[in-house]
């Protein structure tokens, strides 16, 4: 290891250790040892101190005793004229200045300073990364839409190199950390200066402007060891070796480094991310900590992307349609505002629709599209608004009528992820709007019908082998083929209705989350979805279908050994071989014995609410507290990981209003509390299926926050509104 690099490391965590004693005791002196400190939204306190050492820093009092311990890992710097090998000394000062870094932030969250605002631009950053944004993000952490992640820390040397080098890891669809400065000049105010779309929509994430800030990213990653990984805190050796092989980060860093700079690097490293620097920094090669080289240069503005993708070993593909405006994932969450509309279609103001439709190898032809419009050249030009009908014709040996729905459902996606074009909605209620930048760049109607061909082709590759998008301008023909698409909906629907779990022998598993939680499977039923509420059945045998080795595999249900708790024997043969010993058998239809495993990302926690005889339903993003006496983060935190816990399971939204959401354990009627955004959101379907089961105002007598925050007020409510989970049989 260079000794420059290892006595910068080892000076700056020696400063930061100092700079937090210091914090700490004007802050002991002002608010006493027993002032209490959590960040936002999170169950695992001060994340790193809590996964690296166990120690859960609750107090001013606790991060004391965290910054005595943290001493222990500080060194001398090397003598001038002592040669050795200074890597264990370097990772260890690393380390040390995570965990100053750590209560540095948090003191600067009791007095109020985090998240900072720029004074300069307003500009408010991110700050802590809390365990929902986590949570909401496992989906593209898993299914490759997001295979990594970039912490560019301080400053391009101009603003259009800045924007150059983010659009690249956009186009990449890496996430985007920002941190530090050079000078008080930065990446984030290079890229505000040039109007850039910030924020987590955008894959662009500014933290802060100081290096220390970078700490809150590593939180970040060393939280899916916790929540994804199930590793257990203090278990700092799985922790590190979680990080390095599954989290897939690295640094950019842009300017000069300061002592500041290389200590927190030199903690980055412990976790297995490597840094690409643009000056002429020594660099470090030999493998070991990291998966490749640690340290690097890259002089090529152009190159340094790629050359921190080939140093952390990132596998990158991307499909890109051939349009003129950037294409990826990272676009997708872009918003275009009134005043940056070109022009619209659907979303109530004129007729639209989209429409996937089967047809013959011989009735179209590939990769065509038609565009039929009497002057639509001219109406398009003068922007505003048009009526659009977007239809989809695919063909393939392997495709089926069922897959329909499903390739309909990436129309969303396709469109949304070209830059400056956005969506919403689907069906006859899709919505379409295309910005003044795309309308410049030459973006036209036509390239919405190139982008479904490609993507089609792109993500359904062995089931589709022909696709061809007409697209139709005239109001009265979108009316006419509307209509069309419309019995074709409803035909549809009438299909997915029919099945159910005793209409099919085989299920799907999925198995995506296991590259954060090996011992996770979800078992997908017709009527039970993947927790996530990403993948139901008919995805699953699509995906399968599409990449029979890939992550959804058939699963025969074999023998059924209790079809009231819904066990298989080909289910339970699966699990034991899927979770790696880990799982033995598993229960679809009860909370209580043998749930489904959970692996961090889904979208509803379902508990046990004892006292009431019943349970309770939380959704994420939810920060309030529950009867149960924990917030959705708590909770979470005993869930995930691929345990199975009775009692508590987490599960898709969807699944609530399923006929099997806990079947065996009485149904719809043992949720006695649910929040009110789920209570709204669901409402439709939940009385339709509460009539079913004999009690059309159950959701009257499901309390909700606004009712009930604790278990003595629940019980209240239950019984003034005689619920009928209080005179089921006992749950325990
Ligand atoms: S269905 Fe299950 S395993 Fe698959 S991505 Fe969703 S939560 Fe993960």
């Amino acid at each position: 290891m260079s000794k420059l690099i290892a006595s910068a490391a080892i000076r700056g965590a020696n400063i930061l250790v100092k700079h937090a004693e210091e914090m700490l005791e004007s802050a002991i002196s002002k608010h006493g040892e027993s002032f209490t400190f959590e960040f936002p939204d999170t169950a695992f306190y001060l994340p790193m101190i809590y996964a690296m050492t166990g120690f859960a820093v609750k107090t001013l009092g606790d991060m004391k005793t965290a910054l005595e311990n943290t001493k222990s890992l500080l060194h001398e710097e090397p003598e001038k004229d002592l040669w050795k090998p200074y890597l264990g000394e370097a990772l260890d000062s690393g380390m040390a200045t995570l965990f100053a870094e750590e209560i540095i932030l948090a003191l600067r969250y009791i007095e109020g300073l985090e998240p900072v605002k720029d004074p300069e631009t307003g500009y408010e950053y991110n700050g802590f990364i809390t365990d929902t944004i986590q949570r909401n993000l496992g989906i593209q952490l898993v299914d490759g839409s997001m295979p990594g992640f970039a912490a560019i820390i301080g400053a391009a040397p101009d603003d259009e190199t800045a924007v150059k080098i983010v659009r690249e890891l956009q186009e990449k669809n890496i996430l985007i950390f920002l941190s530090g400065h050079v000078n008080g000049n930065s990446v984030t105010k290079q890229l505000l200066r040039k109007n850039v779309e910030l924020g987590w929509d955008t894959y662009i994430v500014p933290l802060g402007p100081d290096t220390e800030h970078t700490l809150y990213a590593l939180d970040w990653s060393v939280r899916a060891s916790l929540i994804f990984g199930g590793k257990k805190p203090a278990d700092y050796k799985g922790h590190l070796k979680y990080t390095k092989d599954r989290v897939f980060a690295f640094a950019l860093v842009l300017g000069d480094l300061d002592e500041i700079k290389w200590t927190t690097g030199a903690g980055a490293i412990n976790m297995g991310y490597p840094a690409v620097c643009d000056t002429d920094v020594p660099v470090i090669h030999p493998t070991g900590v990291c998966t490749y080289e640690h340290v690097d240069k890259e002089f090529d503005h152009g190159k340094i992307v790629q050359k921190a993708i080939e140093v952390r070993g990132l596998k990158v593909i991307v499909e890109k349609p051939p349009i003129p405006v950037s294409f990826g994932s990272a676009f997708e969450g872009e918003r275009i505002r009134k005043e940056d509309m070109f022009i619209e279609f659907g979303g109530q103001r004129t007729p639209a629709f989209e429409w996937v439709r089967m047809r013959e190898l011989d009735e179209i032809e590939d990769n065509k599209v038609i565009i039929v419009g009497k002057d639509w050249e001219k109406r398009f030009e003068q922007g505003g608004k048009m009526p659009i009908g977007i239809v989809i014709e695919v063909a393939g040996r392997k495709m089926q009528k069922d897959f329909e729905s499903v390739i309909e459902r990436k129309i969303h996606s396709n469109i949304n992820e070209a830059q400056g074009v956005w969506h919403m909605g689907q069906r006859d209620i899709n919505w379409i709007r295309i910005n003044h930048n795309a309308k410049k760049e030459g973006f036209t109607l036509e390239h919405i019908g190139i982008i479904q061909n490609v993507m089609t082709h792109s993500r359904f590759k062995s089931i589709v082998d022909k696709v061809q998008t007409t697209i139709y301008l005239d109001e009265e023909d979108v009316l006419r083929v509307q209509e069309e698409a419309r019995k074709s909906y409803h035909e549809r629907d009438q299909r997915t209705a029919g099945l159910t779990d005793e209409s099919v022998d085989t299920f799907y598993s999925c198995l995506l989350c296991q590259s954060f939680a090996p011992s996770h499977v979800c078992v997908i039923t017709p009527e039970r979805l993947g927790l996530c509420g990403a993948y139901n059945w008919l995805d699953g045998k699509a995906a399968y279908e599409i990449d029979p080795t890939g992550g959804n595999q058939p699963i025969s249900t074999g023998e059924t050994l209790d079809s009231l708790k819904g066990r298989w024997s080909g289910v339970d043969d699966y699990l034991r071989k899927a979770s790696g010993g880990a799982v033995e058998t598993m229960n679809a239809y009860t909370i209580m014995d043998n749930p489904m495993t959970s692996c961090g990302c889904f979208e509803c926690i379902v508990a046990i609410v004892p006292e009431a005889n019943g349970v309770m339903i939380v959704q994420r993003g939810h920060t309030a507290m529950t009867p149960v006496g924990m917030k959705f983060s708590t909770l979470a935190g005993s869930v995930g990981g691929g345990m199975q816990t009775p009692g508590f399971m987490g599960i898709g939204r969807n699944f609530i209003t399923s006929k099997k959401f806990l079947y065996a354990d009485g149904g719809l009627k043992r949720i006695v509390w649910m929040t009110k955004n789920l209570k709204d959101g669901l409402k439709e379907a939940f009385n339709e299926r509460a009539a079913e089961e004999g009690v059309p105002d159950l959701l009257d007598k499901i309390a909700d926050e606004t009712i009930a925050e604790d278990s003595e007020k629940l019980l209240e409510f239950l019984t003034n509104v005689g619920h009928p989970a209080l005179e089921m049989e006992p749950m325990l």
